[in-house]
């Protein structure tokens, strides 16, 4: 059998100072965790802690056509290298968003649309070393996870009687700091959902084509941008609520043995979360007495409709329905509904995205009344040159103290 040797003095890496105790030039980066940093001495072992300043990254999210043309041009074995280096963004942008991942200036998260979408892909474990490069591991948490934390917002507000004020800090949802120091090396953990790729494509052909019916109702409906809003918004509690009543029904069906059991109705929903979210802040807030009629009325009043990513989505749809309204033929692609999904989900908590051309013209289609009203600025190709130029002022604006601490770390 081969044996490995470790040897601990590889743990120390350059840059390399005057060591304070021994004075030879062995004194290295051991440790980069968060808000602090260890060097050691590779030939006397002196070891020092140093605390780091507290820093805020910009959140980019890079959606993942961007991921596969930048892996693409980046590995030669790849299928669709050739086309990919054809437009030399891509390297750009690889070379400039890896730059500002090493000076800690940037944070591109990674998400369940990164996973589902690779996992379509014949070279999945690729794209995702691809964006976990970008992301060093820092992961959206689901996106129910992040509609069920709104909802709870707004739950609270309103059963003090208040309006919502939301929290949009990214770091809130995700898996992992933004904000903080990263180490060099990152070790990536988690399989990814082999056994689920059937499943997401048996999901997303189903989503297009309802999405394509609805598309050609839509066409012959003629409604305006706000009616179509309305009924968008509604129909998220709607579905849940449907949902639930399914599940519901399948489990007295299967406790009473008139269906096999299917683990998957045992499961929580997203209706069954935001129904014990009710109950539990409104008894809290007014007494058990209360609960019942409370609850019942948060349900009847609608009051998810106004939730931010409902808002987003339901404004996103209106702007497809108008376009169907006015004569658009091509009912809108495969990949939309997901798009939609992750767009209206994310981008209050991010001060940038780069999606495709499609997604950014419905956002840019939006009547004035609808905007959006966060600080996150898209991008698309049709934009490329603006997108490069926001990352530039992103690098500009790191002060020459921080860039100092960047060189003593990582030497970049
Ligand atoms: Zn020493």
């Amino acid at each position: 059998m081969k044996s490995v040797t470790i040897n601990p003095r590889d743990f120390i890496s350059a840059p390399f100072l005057v060591c304070p105790n021994c004075s030879k030039n062995e004194f290295g980066v051991l440790l980069i965790s968060g808000t602090s940093y260890t060097r050691r001495c590779r030939d006397c072992w002196h070891t020092r802690r140093f605390s780091l300043p507290t820093i805020r990254k910009a959140v980019i999210y890079i959606d993942q056509f961007a991921i596969s043309n930048m892996l693409k041009v980046r590995d030669e074995t790849t299928k669709g290298h050739e086309k990919a280096t054809e437009n030399p963004f891509w390297t750009e942008l690889w070379d400039t968003l890896a730059r500002l991942r090493r000076c800690q200036l940037i944070c591109c998260p990674d998400s369940e649309e990164h996973e589902n979408e690779s996992l379509l892909a014949p070279f999945f474990a690729k794209l995702k070393s691809t964006y976990e490069r970008l992301s060093g591991g820092v992961t959206f948490k689901n996106f129910e996870h992040i509609r069920l934390d709104q909802a709870f917002q707004l739950i609270q507000a309103w059963a003090k009687g208040k309006e919502p004020v939301y929290d949009f800090d990214a770091e809130r949802i995700t898996y992992g700091r933004i904000h903080e120091w990263k180490d060099r090396i990152f070790v990536s953990v988690g399989s990814m959902k082999q056994d689920m790729v059937d499943a997401i494509r048996q999901t997303r052909e189903g989503a297009h084509e309802d999405l394509k019916k609805i598309f050609e109702r839509w066409r012959n409906e003629k409604k305006t941008f706000e009616e179509t809003y309305e009924a968008e918004t509604r129909g998220y509690l709607e579905g849940i609520v449907k949902t639930y009543r399914t599940v519901l029904m399948n489990r007295i069906a299967m406790i009473a043995g008139r269906q096999p059991y299917d683990v998957n109705s045992m499961l929580h929903c997203e209706g069954e979360l935001l129904e014990s979210a009710v109950k539990e802040v409104v008894s809290q807030e007014h007494g058990a007495e209360k609960t019942k009629e409370l609850s019942e009325r948060f349900f009847k009043e609608g009051v998810p409709k106004d939730l931010p990513f409902n808002k987003i989505s339901g404004a996103l749809y209106a702007v497809l329905a108008t376009k169907a309204a006015a004569g658009q033929k091509d009912p809108p692609n495969k990949g939309t509904f997901s798009d939609i999904s992750f767009i209206s989900t994310l981008l209050p908590y991010c001060d940038a995205m780069f999606i495709d051309n499609k997604s950014r013209a419905l956002i840019n289609d939006l009547p004035k009344t609808h905007a959006l009203g966060f600080g996150c600025k898209i991008f698309s190709l049709s934009n490329k040159e603006e997108f490069l130029a926001f990352l530039a002022s992103l690098m500009n604006s790191a002060t020459p103290e921080h860039l100092a601490i960047v060189q003593s770390l990582y030497g970049t």
